[in-house]
C-alpha cells in the first residue's frame, strides 16, 4: 500500500485524483505521512518524491521557472501508454507539455518527463482531461432522430420492430469493437499511475488483481412482458453454474408478474429500470426524474421486501440531472453508461465513458457496461449470438490485463433466448465458469472490491 498526498486546495481536484487512482492500492494521507505527493496548481517542497501535473495555472509556471525548466506547450496531442507488449491505450489531449531542457531520462517522454531522481512531470493535465471526459459523457448532445422520436406522445416502442431495427442497423461502424481503442479515461489513470511508480520506485498493485480475482458483472434488462416470460431461460443456465446476476426491471411498462420476479432475483440482485421504457428521462426536470426513481424503487422493494439500490436507465440514458436525482432518492449504484458502444440510442453515434473501472460520479458508483450490450452487437454490428460471445471474450482479455470489470448486459427480449442463442449463452457462462479466477458478482457487490 502506497501513501500518497495531494497538494491542491480544491475538493474537486482531490476527488478526481482519488477516482483516477482508485483501481490501485493507494492510500491517501496528509503530506507528512505520505510516500509521494501529487502536485496540482500548488507546489510543495518537503523532500518527498513528487508527481507534477502540468496546467495553465500561475503556480505551475512559477514552479517551472524556479526549476529553470522551459516548458513547451503543444495544442492537441495524442498520448499512448503501454500496458504490455500487446496492449497500448491511446487518448487525445487538448494540450501537451514537455520540457525543452535536456531531461535526465527520455524513455517515456510521451507520458512523463523525469525532472530529477524523485520528481516526474506528466505531459498532460490529467485532471482537466478527466473532468472533460466525464462532462462530455454527461452532457452529450442528443441526435435529432432521438429528440423527435422521444417527444412523440406515444412510446417509441409502438414503432414496428422492423423500423426500430432499421434505425439501429449497421452504418459504417467498425466491427472490431476492440476495447483498447476506446479507453481514454483509463489512459489518463495509467499515466498518473506510471508517474507515481517512477517517482517512488514502488510497485503499486491493482486492488482487484490483488485478490486474485477477475470480476464479472452479468446484468439483464427486461424491457417487455415477453422478455419477463423468457428471463427464466437465462436464470436456469446461471443457476446450473451457481452464477448470480443483476436484473433491471421497469415498473410501469408491463404487468409485473411477482412470482417470476421473486424467482428471478433469488440469490441475485434486483435493480430499477425506471418506470416506462421510454427515452424521456434525460429530457424532464430533476423533480420529475426523482418521482420516477422513487416510484420504481418503492414498487420493486414492495415485491421483493429488500432494498433496491442499483439503477439502469432505459436506453442507457444518462446526464448530470440523473446522477443528482439518484443520489437524493437513495440509490447508490448506477449502470447506465457504456464504456463504449458504436451507436448509442441518444447520440446515434459512438459514445461511452472510456473506462472499465467503477467510477464515482456525484456520490454514485457508476458500474459501466464494459463490453457493448447484446443489442449493439446483434443489431448495430450485425454479429450472431455466437460471434457476440467470441468478441466479448476477446475483449475480456483486455479487461483482465487491466484488472477492470467485465460487465456484460444480455436482454431476455432478444436473440439470446432463442434456441441457438441459449446454447451460445450457456457457452459464455460455461467459459466464464472455466476460469477459477473469475468472480461473478452483482452490481452492488462492487463495493466489497
Ligand atoms: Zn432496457
Amino acid at each position: 500500500m502506497l501513501n500518497v498526498a495531494i497538494a491542491d486546495d480544491t475538493a474537486e481536484t482531490r476527488e478526481i485524483i482519488r477516482a483516477l487512482l482508485s483501481p490501485w492500492d493507494v492510500c491517501f494521507t496528509g503530506i507528512e505521512k505520505s510516500d509521494a505527493v501529487i502536485c496540482y496548481q500548488k507546489a510543495v517542497d518537503l523532500g518527498k518524491p513528487k508527481i507534477i501535473v502540468p496546467s495553465e495555472s500561475p503556480s505551475f509556471r512559477s514552479w517551472a521557472e524556479k526549476n529553470k525548466l522551459k516548458i513547451c506547450r503543444r495544442p492537441v496531442g495524442e498520448l499512448s501508454i503501454n500496458v504490455n507488449d500487446d496492449l497500448i491505450l491511446r487518448a487525445n489531449s487538448a494540450r501537451t507539455y514537455s520540457t525543452k531542457n535536456e531531461v535526465l531520462d527520455n524513455e517515456e517522454e510521451n507520458v512523463v518527463n523525469k525532472i530529477s531522481d524523485d520528481t516526474y512531470m506528466l505531459t498532460v493535465d490529467v485532471i482537466e482531461e478527466a473532468k472533460s471526459i466525464i462532462a462530455e459523457t454527461l452532457n452529450k448532445k442528443n441526435s435529432l432522430v432521438y429528440d423527435v422520436v422521444t417527444s412523440l406522445p406515444v412510446s417509441y416502442r409502438m414503432a414496428p420492430t422492423g423500423l426500430r431495427k432499421l434505425l439501429f442497423s449497421r452504418s459504417n461502424e467498425p466491427r472490431n469493437c476492440f476495447l483498447k481503442e476506446h479507453l481514454p479515461l483509463d489512459a489518463l489513470r495509467l499515466m498518473l499511475l506510471k508517474a507515481t511508480i517512477r517517482a517512488t520506485g514502488s510497485f503499486i498493485s491493482s486492488t482487484i488483481k490483488n485478490k486474485s480475482k477477475k470480476l464479472c458483472v452479468i446484468s439483464h434488462d427486461i424491457d417487455s412482458e415477453n422478455g419477463l416470460r423468457k428471463a427464466m431461460y437465462l436464470k436456469i443456465i446461471e443457476e446450473k453454474y451457481d452464477f448470480k446476476s443483476t436484473w433491471f426491471i421497469p415498473t410501469n411498462q408491463y404487468d409485473l408478474n411477482e412470482k417470476i420476479i421473486i424467482d428471478l432475483v433469488h440469490d441475485c440482485e434486483l435493480g430499477s429500470h425506471g418506470t416506462t421504457h421510454d427515452g424521456k428521462l434525460i429530457k424532464i426536470s430533476k423533480n420529475d426524474v426523482k418521482k420516477i426513481l422513487s416510484k420504481s424503487k418503492k414498487i420493486l422493494e414492495t415485491i421483493i421486501d429488500r432494498d433496491v439500490i442499483s439503477f439502469r436507465a432505459p436506453l442507457l440514458q444518462h446526464n448530470q440531472t440523473l446522477f443528482d436525482a439518484l443520489r437524493s432518492t437513495g440509490y447508490r449504484y448506477d449502470s447506465s453508461i457504456p464504456t463504449w458502444e458504436p451507436k448509442h440510442p441518444s447520440t446515434f453515434g459512438p459514445h461511452g465513458i472510456g473506462t472499465i473501472y467503477p467510477t464515482m460520479i456525484n456520490g454514485i458508483c457508476e458500474v459501466p457496461i464494459t463490453v457493448p450490450q447484446d443489442h449493439q452487437m446483434l443489431t448495430v454490428l450485425d454479429f450472431s449470438t455466437k460471434e457476440t460471445v467470441n468478441k466479448w471474450m476477446e475483449n475480456k482479455k483486455i479487461v483482465d490485463a487491466l484488472g477492470g470489470i467485465f460487465s456484460v448486459s444480455v436482454h431476455p427480449d432478444y436473440n439470446f433466448t432463442d434456441s441457438s442463442g441459449l446454447k451460445d449463452y450457456e457457452d459464455l457462462i460455461n467459459t466464464l465458469h472455466g476460469d477459477a479466477q473469475n468472480k461473478i458478482i452483482t452490481c452492488s457487490e462492487i463495493s466489497s472490491y
